[in-house]
Parts: structure tokens; sequence; C-alpha cells
């Protein structure tokens, strides 16, 4: 099936693994909403050059992940624009890195309400609408942290888990529906979400910029090298495809290598 009359709720998509999703569902023919923080010039440049390049239309929504009064504006806002919401990718995600014992309890609430609560409250909203039109695709960008751990990540991969165990209950419920719920877990990508935790890890443990990419970060990816946005994007598009239709509740990993260790 094509993308081309179905439109497309991508979270988290001014920057990174989301936008490189949204763009990837443009070039299918798909109509996409983009959402996420950002400089309102940038963020407008990245819409219209989804319209100019692939003669799609492309909203943008400055929903507030974390709340979900404006999550479930989001959608009713495409489904009015557009006529449906046949695909949903809840991508946006922030990450902090900090010991237990020092981790501020409201980066905590942050991290499980933007990484974890927004992916339900976007199905939620969502799943009526799918079941009406017997189609739809659910896509959560979950992790490696869905299926193993690091240190100093508790937020993290807490929220990663559970978004893991949120994507096989969906599956369940939906099975019969043709409606579809996977989650994508990369390794390392390369996005503003992993530069940004460089100078954190440095600090919190005691290296140079070098030693927290080559033994840290790409420690353990056995491959040595990060993903790019655009093969999670390859891995979106497939998950919408015909060929993807018995692929329900699955936890793809593109990471490397590193949970095969
Ligand atoms: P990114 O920082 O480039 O993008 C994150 C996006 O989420 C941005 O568009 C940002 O504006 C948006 N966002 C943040 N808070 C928001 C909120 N409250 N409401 C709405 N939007 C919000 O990061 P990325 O690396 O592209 O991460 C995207 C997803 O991929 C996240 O869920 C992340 O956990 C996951 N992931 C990333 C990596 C990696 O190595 N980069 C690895 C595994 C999983």
């Amino acid at each position: 099936m094509s993308l081309k009359t179905k439109t497309a709720v991508v979270t988290g998509s001014t920057s990174g693994i989301g936008l490189a999703i949204a763009r990837a569902f443009a070039a299918e023919g798909a109509n996409v909403v983009i959402n996420g923080f950002g400089k309102a010039d940038d963020i407008e440049a990245a819409r219209s050059a989804i319209e100019a390049e692939y003669g799609v239309r492309a909203h943008y929504s400055n929903a507030d992940m974390s709340k979900p009064a404006e999550i479930e504006t989001m959608i009713n806002e495409a489904d009015k624009a557009f006529g449906s919401v046949d695909v949903l990718v809840n991508n946006a995600g922030i990450q902090f890195v900090s010991a237990i014992e020092e981790f501020p309890a409201e980066k905590w609430e942050q991290i499980v309400a933007i990484n974890l609560s927004s992916a339900f409250y976007a199905m939620k909203a969502v799943i009526p609408g799918m079941k009406a039109r017997g189609w739809g695709r659910i896509i959560n960008t979950a992790s490696a942290h869905s299926l193993v751990a690091s240190p100093f990540k508790s937020a993290y991969v807490a929220a990663k888990h559970g978004i893991a165990g949120l994507t096989k209950t969906a599956a369940l419920e939906l099975a019969t529906h043709k409606i579809t719920v996977n989650c994508i877990s990369p390794g390392y990508v390369w996005t503003p979400l992993v530069e940004a935790q460089i100078p954190d890890t440095m600090r919190v443990r005691g290296l140079t910029k070098e030693q927290v990419i080559n033994d840290v970060m790409l420690k353990g990816q056995p491959t040595k090298e990060f993903v790019t946005v655009d093969q999670v994007a390859a891995l979106a598009v497939f998950l919408c495809s015909d060929g993807a239709s018995q692929m329900t509740g699955a936890n793809l990993s593109m990471d490397g290598g590193w949970t095969a260790q």
C-alpha cells in the first residue's frame, strides 16, 4: 500500500530521527504533521522544504508532549486538516544523565511524560479513527535502552522499557483491526540529542569528548559506527508497507549489534 492517501503524525520531528522519518513518509506521498520545539524560522524551513520537495502537505503542531490535552488537540487538528491520521510515530524524547540519588525529580517526571506517557495519550487519540477505517500503523521510537540499561540514565531506561511494554500491549489489543504497533530500537544515532549528552557524560564520568564518543557511546556498538537517521526512517517506511502487515508487537533493533552481546 502506498502512503499517497495517508496522513502521518510524527512527534518530535523538528530535528533528528523524527524529521528524517517525516521526510521519508513525505517522499512516499504522505501528508505529514511535524511537531517539536526549536527556532520558528528553522521549523518553518523544515516544514516548507517537505512541501516543496515532495509535493505533499505538511503542517506543524507546537503541542508539548508532556501535556496530554495538547497531544489530543494535535491529533484532532490533524484529523480535521487531513481527514484522518493513519500513521502515528511516537518519537519525541529527551535525555538526562545523572546518578539516581542526584537525579532531579522534575527531570524524572518530564522524561516519563515525554518519552512514555505521550505515546499512551497519542495512541488513545488515534486508535478510534484507525479502527473505524480498518487500517493503521503505530511506530514508537524506543531505544537499545528498551532492552538493556546503562548507568546514570534511570528515567530514560525506565521510560524506554515502558514503551516496549506499551507497544506489545497495544499490538495485542489491535491485532484483528489491521493496525500494527511496533517499536524501533536504535543504538547510538548521530543527532542533536546524542551530541547534547556529551558534556554531561564528560562531567559525570570525567572523560574527554573523544573518550565519550569512542569508549562510552560506540564502546558497546560492535560495528563502531553511529546509526544514521535515514536508516531509522527507512525501517519506519517499511513498517507502513504491506510487506510488514504481519509484523506487530515487535521491538526491532537497529543498533550495530549492541544488544546481540
Ligand atoms: P532530537 O533531540 O534530535 O529530537 C527530539 C525531538 O523531540 C525534537 O524535535 C524536539 O523538539 C522534540 N521534543 C522534545 N521535547 C518535546 C516535547 N515536550 N514536546 C514535543 N516535542 C518535544 O533527538 P533524536 O535523537 O532524534 O531522538 C528522537 C527519539 O529517538 C527519542 O525518543 C530518542 O529517545 C530516540 N533515540 C535516539 C537515539 C540516538 O542515539 N539519537 C537512540 C535511541 C533512541
